[in-house]
């Protein structure tokens, strides 16, 4: 079985081409519309890398970044920050907060998974070497 990833978009449309994507390289793919119900999933669906939208309802993606690095469970799970933001300093704040890289939207469907599978060890069928 292919990693498992989480992500945490409130765009439908986002989350059904990057699940579209990741499924067919053979991922687990699990979503959540917003913050809360994303870190409970965190927790609960063990996920392999978590890719995080910053602009959701209530609760935005810097605090879930933060609150998943202060939970335990959920510390050294892989962040892929997802955010149509392209303000100075953006890149910047959501590592800070920490994410482990950043991708622009539109996401670049060429690359994507590539980008996901990089943070993936290679023997849980991902890129990165052990
Ligand atoms: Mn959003």
């Amino acid at each position: 079985m292919g990693p498992t990833i989480l992500i945490i978009e409130d765009n439908e449309q986002n989350s059904y081409l990057e699940r579209y994507i990741l499924e067919k390289k053979g991922c687990a793919v699990v979503c959540a519309p917003d913050g809360l119900t994303g870190l409970s999933m965190a927790e609960n669906e063990s996920p392999d890398v978590i890719l995080l939208d910053i602009q959701l309802p209530g609760m935005d993606g810097y605090e879930v970044a933060k609150r998943l690095r202060a939970c335990p469970a959920c510390a050294s799970v892989p962040i892929i920050a997802v955010t149509s933001y392209a303000m100075a300093g953006d890149r910047e704040r959501i590592l800070a907060a920490g994410a482990d890289d950043y991708m622009e939207k539109p996401i670049d469907p060429s690359s994507f998974a590539e980008r996901v599978l990089a943070q993936v060890p290679a023997a849980k069928g991902g890129l990165k070497d052990a």
